[in-house]
């Protein structure tokens, strides 16, 4: 049984959501909107604003939805976060108001996991919370989709660990607490083994944070986007997260749900870009009509709402099943958004931004920003390549090389079996039904 309806009562939730976020949400991104603001948990005056709002959406028992109960989420289910994420995903400050921004989300479920009880105190509280930021360093700066080519170590001295290297775009790290870092501990190793991930508290000595890359247009130096050296960073044997040399057995419990919530706010940015391609196309005059009257604006919003759908459907589709306990479609689901996610925005935002005309390139509407959130897309977690790669793989795991000289498909051949087929039941000869 197909059914693509919400029940009432979470549809009122959702409904709220909407409501506040428009209200109360959206207000914080136009005033504390510097790069990266939202992590910014030490400013006092974004977080003075924050903290009543959080408090609201605890209230309405909607605050980091995405934790299993024991950790203090709701077991919504995958289907339910999507559809919640979808309306986060237009705004910036939409995550850290509900409890469930990333990296910390995917962090938290970590240390979780894997972290010893005084890391639980010490961290995983405080960021379950909201109180304090986290980052997830891995990236290097000599390549990012390949682990294969990455050189950060950590070396065994003792009681201790003392990490070396470099990592490229740690996001968050200016403002976190601790960073989970991911290092080489047996370089001999395949690559399966070789990696062990560490939590390393923000203050510990040696950690340099070189510069703050930015996203293209933000200012130099204003970035979130860390360059850091790991200069002989020494942490106790327990920093370890898991098991030596299993850095990602650790890595893939932050990555599943993570992904499609992702796609989902994706869809919710493409949506706010189609809505204000439907407002420009009945505001604009121009050439004797409105926009809404010449063909290729009602091209472009046809195509944009066609394109929403099906992304709306593929994603829902990977929760759901995810949701049934179905982990390989959950798989090529979560993987196939991934891909869709960085293609679907750009497309729809290209067409916003075109309607808009030189408003649209301009930076006084968002569609900018939704545009470089759209090629970023292609990269966080893993460029597309990487997820084609691996999607095709595993659609290929089960396909069957055809039995003779031509595909299973080839015509003159069929005919001549069916040929063979239809002759015996009409008692004709093969010939006679050529
Ligand atoms: C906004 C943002 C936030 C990020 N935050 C973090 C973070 O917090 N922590 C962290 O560790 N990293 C972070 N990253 C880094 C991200 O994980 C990497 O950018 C990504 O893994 C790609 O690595 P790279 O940038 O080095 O590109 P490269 O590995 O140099 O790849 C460049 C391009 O090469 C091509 N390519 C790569 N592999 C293949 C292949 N197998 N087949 C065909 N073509 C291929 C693709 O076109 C790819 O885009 C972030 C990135 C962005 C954009």
């Amino acid at each position: 049984m197909w059914d693509f309806s919400t029940e009432p009562e979470f549809q009122a939730k959702l409904d709220w959501m909407k409501r506040f976020i428009r209200e109360e949400v959206e207000p914080l991104d136009l005033v504390f909107d510097q790069p990266g603001h939202h992590h910014n948990v030490t400013d006092q005056r974004a977080m003075a604003a924050v903290r009543p709002l959080q408090a609201e959406v605890r209230r309405q028992g909607l605050w980091a939805c995405h934790l299993k109960p024991e950790l203090g989420g709701q077991g919504y289910g995958q289907v339910r976060l999507a559809l919640m994420n979808e309306i986060l995903g237009g705004t910036n400050w939409g995550p850290r108001v509900f409890g469930c921004q990333a990296p910390d989300s995917g962090n938290a479920e970590i240390i979780a996991h894997f972290g010893t009880e005084v890391q639980k105190q010490m961290y995983l509280q405080p960021l379950l919370q909201g109180d304090i930021t986290s980052c997830y360093s891995m990236t290097e700066p000599q390549g990012g989709s390949d682990p294969r080519v990455f050189q950060t170590a950590a070396a065994r001295d003792g009681d201790h660990w003392v990490i070396n290297g470099y990592k490229w775009f740690s996001s968050q790290a200016r403002w976190a607490s601790f960073l989970i870092v991911m290092a080489v501990t047996d370089p001999e190793a395949s690559a399966a083994d070789r990696f062990s991930m560490f939590l390393v508290p923000r203050e510990t000595p040696g950690i340099n944070i070189i510069r703050n890359s930015g996203l293209i247009g933000e200012d130099e130096e204003e970035g979130a986007h860390a360059f850091l050296h790991y200069d002989n960073v020494r942490v106790p044997a327990d920093a370890l997260l898991g098991r030596e040399g299993k850095a990602f057995e650790v890595a893939q419990v932050r990555l599943g749900g993570g992904r499609i919530h992702h796609a989902m706010r994706t869809l919710g940015a493409a949506t706010k870009a189609y809505e204000m391609m439907r407002e420009r196309a009945v505001s604009r005059f121009t050439q004797g009509s409105s926009l809404a009257r010449k063909q290729s604006t009602l091209q472009a919003i046809a195509d944009s709402y066609v394109e929403l759908m099906q992304f709306r459907l593929l994603v829902l589709h990977a929760a759901w099943t995810i949701d049934q306990g179905d982990s390989e479609t959950g798989r090529i689901g979560i993987a196939s958004a991934k891909i869709m996610s960085p293609r679907i925005l750009k497309d729809i935002v290209g067409r916003a931004i075109q309607l808009h005309g030189s408003l649209g390139v301009s930076n006084e509407l968002p569609l900018g920003q939704y545009w470089i959130k759209a090629a970023a897309q292609g990269l966080v977690d893993g460029p597309t390549e990487s997820h084609q790669i691996n999607l095709a793989k595993r659609l290929l795991r089960n396909a069957q090389p055809a039995e003779g000289m031509f595909p299973s498909e080839h015509i003159p051949s069929r005919k001549a079996a069916a040929r063979e087929k239809l002759s015996k039941y009409l008692n004709m000869s093969e010939e006679e039904l050529a």
